[in-house]
């Protein structure tokens, strides 16, 4: 029974930080021993590009059907042989999540004295289990696991690969991959969603069954489309303890949306209290910005990239100069907030009609994001590894190519000006870099050349006389001359794409 979770680094970070965060050293392998046998923690690869974990478990079999006696599914007594038989060591199965929980408690609650910035961040994540029994087959796998922003391979495992006339067996091989996730999450999906497909508990559930369910899904289950499904399979179909949990779960999701208005109110506030010679906040200054920007280039189809929680798409709604707009984030937690505070599910048709979210990543190209007339990136650029970048810039510039692109990013140089910011750090844990008006300058400049736009360069925020202003902004035009190479660039494209499928 067994489980890989795997990462990969760049020399900055490099991908043995996995070490520290599941707080297990790479060069020891350990084992551990829990109630149904022995866990072992080993690193088949560990070097700064990638590094991967597996935990394995050792079922005794025996002891199992002990601790089970008298307390099987329903209560069940549990007297047939059969309980000796079963699949249990080679499956993984809730027993892999009892370990989970048992071997990597503080990673699973994001506790990381060593790298505390790390455990907060997302990381590129590869989570495979050879085997695991899903019942509902890879259709279910892929209900529970995409809306969470896990990119999911579920394939079946034949029951006998000498008889395929056999059929498949109720075993899938799973690969999870995300780069918008943190590990902690990672860890409480599966420890939730394993023994949901798995459908099986293998030990008498409780009430404080509820809490613990309640607690690994802190943040995701309350959103969760599957949530009914995942919540009675976890707590094993009973349906008192089901219907408990989902009062509750009713519960946090009021409250966040009580919190999501108040923060609503809370900007208007600010943004009204600028004749009060109160500052703006900055972000509000930077929405001003784009939106002006993107009204100087006449723009009416948007795409705002990186979209987050929607503050900017919540914006461009109010102007009806604007008919489409659409925002792209990686993060599907983002854009659940997102359709919270659109309130999406209350919009008329006409309003509902303007605007669309989903997900995507930046790093590859994307034929939904062609033909459209400008892109907003705010606060984007920063979030991906440098390395990544020129796949950015390809898949904008070179694939998507709106007529305007709009980059906005935090100027490093104005961090001095930050009284909270201590000497050399970064406004934001998840910022893989920031740089100084020379720096991205340099960057732009050069898309720029490389793909046919030309490029002008506006502060947003006090610009001080010595260090700038504490975003800057570049707003890109398509030259005219390239507009025609652009829709043939774009042509290209599909017929390579066509050619490819
Ligand atoms: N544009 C918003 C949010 C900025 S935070 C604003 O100005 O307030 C950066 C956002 O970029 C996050 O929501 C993050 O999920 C998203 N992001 C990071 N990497 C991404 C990628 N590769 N593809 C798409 N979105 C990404």
């Amino acid at each position: 029974m067994f489980l890989t979770i795997t990462t990969t680094g760049t020399p900055e970070r490099p991908a043995t930080d996995l070490g520290y965060l599941l707080h297990k050293h790479p060069e020891k392998s350990q084992a551990f021993s829990t109630s149904y046998g022995k866990a072992h923690v080993l690193y088949p690869e560990a070097d700064a590009e990638r590094c991967a974990a597996a935990l394995l478990l050792e079922v005794d079999a025996v002891a199992l059907v002990r601790r089970g006696k008298g307390k099987g599914r329903g209560g069940a007594p549990d007297a047939a042989l059969a309980q000796y038989v079963n699949d249990r060591p080679y499956a993984a199965s809730s027993l892999l999540a009892v370990a989970l929980s048992a071997v990597f408690s503080s990673a699973m609650r994001g506790v990381c004295n060593a790298r505390p910035e790390r455990a907060a961040q997302p990381l590129p994540l590869r989570i495979e289990v050879p085997a695991l029994p899903a019942r509902g087959g890879p259709e279910l796998v892929r209900r529970l696991f995409e809306p969470l922003g896990w990119a999911v391979t579920a394939e079946p495992v034949p029951l006998d690969v000498r008889f395929p006339e056999w059929g498949d067996s109720r075993y899938v091989r799973l690969v999870l991959e995300s780069e918008a996730l943190t590990l902690a999450e990672a860890l409480r999906h599966l420890y939730v969603l394993l023994p949901v497909l798995d459908d099986a508990k293998h030990y008498w559930v409780s009430s404080d069954e509820v809490d613990k369910l309640l607690r690994a899904g802190e943040g995701w289950l309350p959103d969760h489309p599957e949530q009914k499904l995942i919540t009675s399979r976890y707590l094993s179909r009973r349906w008192s303890l089901t219907r408990e949990a989902m009062e509750r779960l009713e519960l946090v999701r009021l409250a966040e949306a009580d919190d999501s208005e108040v923060e609503d109110i809370d900007n208007a506030v600010e943004a009204e209290s600028e004749v009060e010679e109160k500052p703006t906040p900055l972000a509000v200054q930077r929405r001003d910005a784009i939106i002006a920007a993107l009204k100087a280039s006449g723009a009416a189809r948007v795409l705002d990239l990186g979209c987050g929680q929607g503050q900017l798409v919540q914006a461009l709604l109010k102007d009806p100069a604007f008919t489409e707009i659409v925002g792209v984030d990686v993060s599907m937690r983002a854009l659940t907030i997102a359709g919270r505070r659109l309130k999406l599910d209350r919009m008329g048709e006409r309003q509902a009609s303007r605007v669309k979210l989903f997900q995507g990543s930046l790093a590859y190209t994307d034929n939904r994001l062609k033909g459209y007339d400008a892109a907003v990136l705010s606060e984007v650029i920063e979030h991906l590894d440098l390395p990544r970048l020129p796949a950015l810039e390809y898949a904008v510039f070179g694939s998507a190519r709106p007529r305007t692109v709009l980059v906005t990013t935090p100027n490093v140089e104005y961090n001095v000006r930050w009284e909270s910011l201590p000497a050399g750090h970064v406004r934001h844990g998840d910022h893989r870099f920031e740089w100084t008006r020379d720096e991205f300058r340099a960057w732009a400049t050069a898309v720029a050349e490389r793909h046919g736009y030309g490029v002008q360069f506006v502060p947003v925020g006090p610009d001080d006389p010595e260090v700038g202003p504490p975003t800057q902004m570049a707003i890109f035009e398509m030259n005219t001359a390239d507009m025609n190479t652009g829709t043939q660039n774009n042509l290209n494209d599909e017929k390579k794409e066509a050619k490819a499928a």
